[in-house]
């Protein structure tokens, strides 16, 4: 599977499958011929992007340090000589780190500015890449299309401060996501709300794009602020579903999350 490639007026993005579900993804700068890819799940398939693109690597940009993420970056490194940039709070635990970096940084790929996002929960060191002229999201494990990243080392109260940060962000925003769960993802999230129509409307989408064979991302934030039940953890109609009506929006997340986790 190999498509959901975009272009915008700024920078040109290349999505694949790696591993098993995990997703690879190039971002090309135009302008300068530069060309990062976020997370390195897998060598070869990256080495295959950059072939059939013929693209330079130069940046390789990772979210957090579980090893779906970072498997590839050795052989990378070796190859291409890239500029490794990790997480601060995790860089002991990813190989080959050249840069670090940390909530309100700047990271620049070629001429593209990427403005870093700490989002701790699924890790505790975790960053999001948010390319605001290109109007890009890489969101990690973090946030998935009608999902989210299971909380593994933080708590869900971190978590939803988290994706509290990301539904900031402006609704023309694509959202990449580190995972292909979105079928699945969708199927919960209407046993949560089975009347919330954007929920209904992306979930016929998904179904076509599942049988077309295609991916389903990236999405666009605005979308997921109104179809992701992850995003609305302080909506009403949410709380009420769980039983929690009137309770703190990180509380109704939590449970949210755990039901998620028992799917
Ligand atoms: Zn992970």
């Amino acid at each position: 599977m190999e498509s959901g490639n975009i272009s915008s007026s700024t920078a040109q993005v290349r999505l694949f499958l790696c591993l098993k579900d995990n997703y690879g993804v190039l971002v090309h700068d135009p302008a300068s011929g530069a060309t990062a890819a976020i997370d390195a799940p897998e060598a070869a398939p990256i080495e295959a992007a950059l072939t059939a693109s013929g693209w330079k690597l130069s940046d390789i940009l990772i979210t957090h340090h579980h090893y779906d993420h970072t498997g590839g970056i050795r052989d990378l490194k070796q190859r291409h000589g890239a500029r490794v940039v990790a997480p601060r709070g995790e860089a002991s635990k990813i190989p080959a780190v050249d840069e670090t970096v940390g909530e309100g940084d700047t990271v620049t790929v070629g001429t593209l500015p990427a403005l870093v996002i700490a989002t701790p929960g699924h890790t505790l060191g975790q960053v999001n890449y948010h390319f605001p002229t290109a109007k890009l999201l890489f969101a990690g494990d973090t946030l998935f299309s009608i999902g989210c990243g299971r909380v593994i080392e933080g708590t869900p109260e971190m978590m939803w401060q988290a994706l509290l940060k990301l539904r900031a962000l402006p609704d023309d925003t694509a959202l990449y996501c580190g995972h292909e769960y979105t079928d699945a993802n969708v199927r919960f999230a209407l046993t949560i709300e089975p009347d919330n129509p954007a929920l209904k409307a992306r979930a016929d989408e998904v179904r076509r794009q599942v049988a077309a064979g295609t991916p389903t991302i990236p999405s666009l934030m605005g979308e997921e602020k109104r179809a992701n039940v992850f995003l609305r953890a302080d909506d009403p109609t949410v709380a009420a579903a769980v039983g929690l009506a009137g309770k703190p929006a990180a509380q109704v997340f939590a449970e949210v999350r755990r039901r998620k986790n028992n799917f």
